[in-house]
């Protein structure tokens, strides 16, 4: 039974790095008919972020990654928020202790400091390692009385991982293959800390193994602490999950990690939800805020690292469930692209039904106290859509259809409404006066009777009705609209015109 999890630690919002972690491993479980299990890792107090936790879970609920064992939900392996679970790593440190694999170390941090600074001097850098710790004071060094005495004073310490000398650790990377580093190059970790917590590489390990995860699939920044939990897993006799870790999230020029500056330098989110700094009171503007749909992110996110070999780019989350590989997902980073991820918006937009649509520009109708029927407001959805990206661009492409413009385009004006411009929409109104107001009879009274007959620019003559009625040379076609609208607003709008624009001329 694959079962596999998502551990964030609580330290601030889910970077969207993060949350493709959480899509795949999510994609590779439902995938396998296994669990996804959602652990707080949260053993460092001092990056801990009030209401982190919280926007995580809000965030990936949000995005339809659903979890089947977790903080939020509970299960068979709980506690899932490993502060909860403090009591139970300090026995798995004493078992390391107790057959060798850890040691106790006593290095007060002015004294590690003074180490480092020694290395730097010489221009080197200074690691806590098998050849180094003889010369540190721990209970290797000291030995195992002088060690024990000084706990019993009630000196602080913190406990060590012991990597045997220069042995080849290899990793086994589903992504990645075989990858291979020898102790020499390690440090020995702390794993319990003098604050009587677990450091992440202790609690990760024996939670992986308690939860009996079977796949660790996360981030590349955690390659290089893997062969410590390879390490781990030989010292406690257990097995080891299978690894997999993913790609980096470029920035879009593909020269580094994708930060929260590049966001801000562009012009987009890099947090799925807007997130409010409770100590600085900084605002991350977020995914859902900017108008983004959960069905665009996740498809934009699952092709960052990943195809599925052919040129298919729109997928659903059940389609991605069953095309997902882990074995395809690339080596290299992804760069990110805001071009892509709003074409996606696009896409996932054009999806939404013309009710889905109506209810998000109601709600700018609303905010504006402008009340309409309602199947006239789905009408316009269903009409302006394909020209939207984001909903929020709703009110300024179809406001038209809802008011008078308040002004009309300078330059639009200037480029088509000529003097003579007030006689020909003096006879537009006559026109849809006397003519029954319906496409056809409209099209042939104006366009072939009216415009063609008397030899008139029709660009000039439509396009000036077109700033009567919306302000501006935008807009579907002119009939569409004007019947949309209905004739005596259609008048009036250009009765309105040729009033102000007679006098501004
Ligand atoms: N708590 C780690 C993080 O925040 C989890 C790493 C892992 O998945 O092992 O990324």
């Amino acid at each position: 039974m694959v079962r596999v999890r998502f551990a964030p630690s609580p330290t601030g919002p889910l970077h969207i790095g993060g949350v493709r972690t959480a899509l795949y491993n999510y994609l590779f479980a439902r995938q396998q008919g296994g669990k996804m299990i959602l652990r707080i890792e949260d053993t460092d107090q001092t990056r801990f972020v009030p209401g982190a936790e919280q926007y995580i879970i809000e965030a990936l609920d949000w995005l339809g990654i659903k979890f089947d064992e977790g903080v939020h939900i509970g299960g068979p392996c709980g506690p899932y928020r490993q502060s909860d679970r403090k009591s139970l790593y300090r026995q798995y440190a004493d078992q390391l202790l107790r057959d060798g694999w850890a040691y106790y170390a006593f290095d007060k941090p002015e004294a590690l400091d003074a180490k480092r600074k020694e290395y730097e001097a010489q221009k080197k850098t200074f690691q806590y390692d098998c050849t180094t710790r003889m010369g540190m004071e721990n209970s290797l060094s000291l030995g195992m009385e002088e060690a024990q005495r000084r706990i019993d004073a009630g000196e602080p310490y913190v406990v060590r991982f012991k990597f045997p000398e220069n042995i080849d650790i290899t990793v086994h990377d589903l992504i990645r293959g075989d990858v291979t580093m020898n102790s020499r190059l390690l440090d020995d970790k702390v794993l319990f800390k003098s604050d009587g917590m677990p450091t992440y590489h202790l609690a990760n390990i024996v939670d992986d193994h308690l939860m009996e995860i079977t796949h660790v699939i996360r981030g590349e920044e955690w390659l290089p602490s893997a062969p410590l939990h390879v390490m781990l897993y030989k010292a406690f006799g257990w097995q080891a999950p299978q690894f997999a870790h993913l790609p980096l999230l470029l920035k879009p020029e593909g020269n580094g990690k994708l930060s929260k500056r590049d966001g801000d330098r562009l012009g987009f989110p890099v947090f799925p939800l807007e997130w409010h700094d409770p100590k600085s009171g900084e605002v991350s503007s977020g995914y859902r805020e900017q108008g983004y749909l959960p069905q665009a992110v996740v498809n934009m996110l699952a092709l960052m690292g990943w195809n599925p070999g052919t040129e298919q780019e729109l997928m659903s989350m059940d389609e991605l469930i069953k095309l997902f590989n882990i074995e395809h997902v690339s080596k290299n980073g992804a760069r990110f692209n805001l071009e892509k991820a709003k074409w996606f918006n696009h896409e996932y937009f054009q999806m939404l039904s013309d009710e889905q649509v109506a209810s998000y520009l109601e709600k700018q109708l609303g905010e504006r106290g402008i009340s309409s029927d309602h199947n006239y407001v789905v009408k316009v959805a269903g009409l302006m859509k394909e020209r939207i990206t984001f909903p929020c661009e709703l009110w300024d492409t179809c406001s038209y259809f809802f008011q008078a413009p308040t002004e009309y385009n300078e330059k639009d004006v200037a480029k088509r409404w000529t003097p003579d411009m007030h006689i020909h929409m003096a006879k537009v109104i006559e026109i849809l006066e006397t003519v029954p107001f319906e496409h056809d009879a409209i099209h042939k009274a104006l366009l072939d009777d009216y415009i063609a007959a008397n030899g008139l620019n029709t660009g000039k003559v439509m396009n000036s009705l077109r700033i009567a009625v919306v302000g501006r040379t935008v807009g579907p076609d002119m009939i569409t609209l004007m019947l949309m609208i209905g004739k005596d607003e259609t008048i009036s709008r250009v009765q309105r015109a040729i009033e102000k624009l007679k006098t501004e001329n």
